[in-house]
């Protein structure tokens, strides 16, 4: 059995820092026999990304979470010299969970000088975030099969959060024969709703209630899609609605688009909406009960 009991839990995780290390740690498990899942994160972990350790370790013999705050997917301007880094609380999280191995690399391990290569995923990374965030995706897309090709896990855990990231990185392992099955895990929030996010932590106590905003919106479509409303244009102006009532929102978009291609029309409702200088997205399938 993995992680036996012989094994000490202070010896968990394993801390690698560079592909050849991941490579090797991963490949030693494949040749026991065993099922590798893989978790990506950008660390300051949080109980979203603990529901996707945890389903790994349900399904997979071996579980490893790579923490890297990926500067490919952030655009000029964004937020990546400011984004939460929290090494020390995030390997604290993970040795409690028990997972196996932390694949922490350096933006220099994972990008040598001369590394010019990128995955462009199509269609589907150029709609909404892909508009709104130029090369995002493609930044997301080249991360995240460097990883699969380093670890080749059986299994990757994605978060339903990121909605878009997440079709993405199905049509990617789909398109490229990466052999691995992504599985998408629902999203975890506050007791108010309030998606889960490293990002909340950027969030002032105003804020935090403006923030509320988003799920009211995701809420207010959700109702009136019960009620039978069917045309996307009548279940956007309902999530708009919300939105404008709250004077710290400033809309990027809201739409309902369909799962696979992200256009119109479709029943997964999707929006993003600044709330002072902290970027914000939700999204939620309409017609699911929504808490
Ligand atoms: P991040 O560290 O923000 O890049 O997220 C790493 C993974 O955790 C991604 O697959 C996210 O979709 C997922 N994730 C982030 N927030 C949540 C959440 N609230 N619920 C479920 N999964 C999440």
């Amino acid at each position: 059995m993995p992680g036996g009991e012989g094994t000490v839990a202070a010896e968990r995780p394993a801390l690698i820092g560079d592909v050849a290390g991941v490579r090797s740690a991963a490949e030693g498990w494949r040749c026991a026999g065993e099922r590798v899942g893989l978790v990506p994160t950008m660390g300051a972990l949080h109980a979203g990304h603990l529901s996707l350790i945890e389903r790994c370790r349900q399904e997979c013999d071996r579980t490893l979470v790579s923490i890297f705050v990926n500067p490919l997917q952030f655009g000029p301007g964004e937020d990546y010299e400011r984004y939460p880094r929290r090494l020390e609380d995030d390997l604290a999280l993970l040795r409690a969970e028990r997972v196996d191995a932390a694949f922490v690399p350096s933006v220099e391990a994972m990008y040598p000088a001369g590394a010019t290569t990128r995955v462009r995923v199509g269609e589907i990374g150029e709609v909404l975030e892909g508009e709104h965030r130029p090369g995002h995706f493609e930044g997301v897309a080249t991360v995240v099969l460097k990883l699969f090709n380093a670890v080749r896990p059986h299994r990757a855990y994605f978060g339903q959060k990121d909605a878009q990231q997440a079709a993405l990185v199905q049509r990617l392992a789909r398109d490229l024969d990466t052999g691995v099955e992504v599985v998408v895990c629902p999203t975890v929030r506050e007791p108010d709703g309030l998606a889960l996010s490293s990002r909340n932590a950027y969030l002032e106590e105003g804020e935090r209630i403006a923030a509320r905003c988003l799920v009211e919106a995701l809420r207010a479509a959700n109702r009136r899609y019960l009620e039978g409303e069917r045309d996307p244009e009548r279940l956007r102006e309902a999530m708009l609605a919300v939105l404008r009532a709250e004077p710290l929102a400033r809309v990027d978009y809201a739409e309902v688009v369909d799962e696979r291609t992200f256009r119109s029309p479709g029943r997964l409702a999707v929006l993003a909406v600044r709330i002072g200088q902290t970027r914000l997205i939700d999204n939620h399938r309409l017609g699911q009960p929504l808490p």
